[in-house]
């Protein structure tokens, strides 16, 4: 597997006139390699040229980290004297065009580009974000199998009690049974509880939830590499008549959002389509984010489903369709499932429930 990314990655540098490819903490060199790099002041960096031997370069005590592959690339360990920007600059060669990692850190990319100052830089996900964008089936295998058990914890919950519990305990119990349920790690764990619900990317903190209260809990970690990523919403005792309108209103646009997500159809329609149904009953003004994003070793990557972004759906994209309508100081709704583009339409990966769950 790794082999032929390897492969397509090449093909795509030729096709970009890239010489080399720099990679370092982020994503794409797991999902290149299977190795993550630490995010650490000492360098780690793949050294990929578009022809001859690859390397990775790796402060010696990491090395043992690393599972030998003779097939993929091979072994530069430094020690702590060594100059590792140096040492890159040499294993690179004399590059006109360099695609470095999205994320590296300045004091390697200032560094690098001193070191090569013959070369253009540019970002690496020039080269790899078309590529993974498009999952194989064991991708998609992966992601619905992180689906899955994320979907079996939005069900348990249904069960659990709320009222006299704060966000972050709920929070807590949210990574407990995502680690319980075979995530290698939990990325985050949003519980919106009443008003805070009208801030989408709330941090959970020590609010008590209590009866009346509409609870948002958006929760995803990372399963064998792929990420998870769902939003469900609990409301506790009694439904207030405006946020089951509300909602009934936000079901329909996710669902009109997921049924547009065919291949071929750009991306910026299918967020079009949940925000029709939401302007159309006077909650346009309220969805203040773009309909999703990709989802794969990142939990947010290439596609982003949002105005503007005009690519075609292909069959192996996989996305986000999580509308929401947020209320300032009175309560935030979102549904979130993870969607595939197939050939014979778009699969949601989760399955769970999606009616507001009513719990103690
Ligand atoms: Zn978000
Ligand atoms: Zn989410
Ligand atoms: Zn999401």
């Amino acid at each position: 597997m790794y082999v032929e990314r390897l492969q397509r990655v090449r093909e795509r540098m030729a096709a970009l006139d890239v010489d080399v490819l720099l990679l370092s903490v982020g994503a794409d060199l797991p999902w290149l390699t299977g190795y993550e790099a630490m995010p650490l002041e000492r360098l780690t960096m793949l050294v990929l040229p578009s022809t001859g031997d690859t390397s990775l370069v790796i402060p010696r005590l990491e090395a043992p980290r690393v599972e030998p592959r003779d097939d993929l690339f091979e072994i530069v360990p430094w020690d702590e004297t060594d100059d590792p920007v140096a040492l890159v600059g040499r294993l690179a060669g004399r590059p006109r065009s360099v695609a470095i990692g999205d994320q590296s850190w300045a004091r390697f990319v200032l560094g690098l580009q001193a070191t090569l100052p013959q070369a253009r830089f540019r970002m690496a996900s020039e080269v790899t974000s078309s590529l993974r964008m498009v999952k194989d089936e064991g991708e998609v295998q992966a992601l619905r199998a992180a689906a899955r058990a994320v979907d079996a914890i939005a069900i348990e919950m249904r069960d659990r009690p709320f009222a006299g519990r704060t966000e972050a305990q709920v929070h807590q119990e949210l990574v407990e049974r995502m680690l319980d349920a075979g995530h290698q790690r939990a990325n985050f764990a949003i519980v919106a509880s009443g008003p805070n619900g009208a801030s989408p990317h709330h941090e959970p903190g020590s609010r008590v939830i209590e009866r009346g209260d509409v609870v948002l809990c958006d929760f995803g970690g990372t399963m064998q590499h792929y990420c998870s990523d769902i939003t469900r919403m609990f409301v506790v005792g009694e439904v207030d008549r405006e946020v089951r309108e509300a909602y009934t209103v936000l079901v329909e646009a996710q669902e009109r959002a997921v049924q547009a997500a065919v291949v071929g159809t750009p991306c910026e329609d299918v967020d079009a389509s949940a925000r029709k149904v939401l302007a159309d009953a006077a909650l346009g003004e309220h969805f203040i984010h773009r309909t999703g994003h990709g989802i794969g070793v990142e939990a947010h990557e290439d596609p982003y489903v949002v105005a503007g972004n005009t690519t075609p759906l292909a069959p192996g994209h996989a996305f986000s369709i999580e509308p929401g309508v947020y209320l300032p100081g009175r309560f935030g709704l979102r549904l979130e499932d993870i969607v595939v583009a197939t050939p014979t339409g778009p699969e949601r990966l989760n399955l769970a429930p999606r009616d507001l769950a009513v719990v103690d």
